[in-house]
């Protein structure tokens, strides 16, 4: 498709109801993916905002955020580093946990993949309560990293995440 705008590539992202679980909306991605204009446009319109802040590296959360993060770490030259669910990285850890609408989850990063003072953004597909976004830089932080911006393909700002992120230079290409 010929993608120009934000707001042709909203028109992509499709609404599956009561996914995963019944009252949530599902902002399904994957049309945006499949389709080669409007991927070169997602990802050239996050790596240009990146890109002004030279990070390196690219931290990626688990699992969406695992689909664009190593594009933009590609096209910036910049590495990509995991944030993941507890249990699913191999060498050593650490570790935080945070508090979901019911109950709470856990992420991990491996203790050697950021070093004092590296500038690193986060990058995940959509920006919800923002619990999760703040939890990825709580790691990051935890090893020294400087959290230079923090990137979404979607916002729900209904839902205020950015109150979470008011520290951060935080940036979304697509709100409801
Ligand atoms: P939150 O921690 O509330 O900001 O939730 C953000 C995380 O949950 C992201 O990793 C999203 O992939 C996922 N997520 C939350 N709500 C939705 C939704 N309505 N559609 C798709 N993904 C969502």
């Amino acid at each position: 498709m010929n993608i120009k705008s934000p707001e042709d590539l909203k028109g992509l992202v499709r609404d599956v109801p009561d996914f995963p679980k019944k009252g949530i909306i599902f902002k399904d991605i994957t049309p945006i993916l499949k389709d080669p204009g409007a991927l070169a446009f997602a990802v050239d319109e996050l790596a240009d905002f990146l890109a002004e802040v030279h990070p390196d590296p690219i931290v990626g959360i688990e699992s969406r955020g695992f689909i664009l993060s190593p594009i933009l770490a590609y096209k910036l030259r910049a590495g990509f580093v995991p944030v993941r669910k507890k249990g699913k990285l191999p060498a050593e850890t650490i570790r935080v946990s945070y508090d979901l609408e019911y109950g709470s989850n856990e992420l991990e990063i491996h203790q050697d993949a950021i070093f004092k003072g590296m500038k690193v953004a986060v990058v995940d597909d959509l920006l919800a309560t923002g619990g999760t976004a703040e939890a990825a830089i709580r790691l990051v932080e935890k090893l020294g990293g400087e959290v230079v911006a923090v990137a979404f393909l979607v916002e729900l700002a209904f839902l205020k995440g950015r109150e979470k992120l008011t520290d951060y230079n935080v940036f979304s290409l697509i709100r409801y």
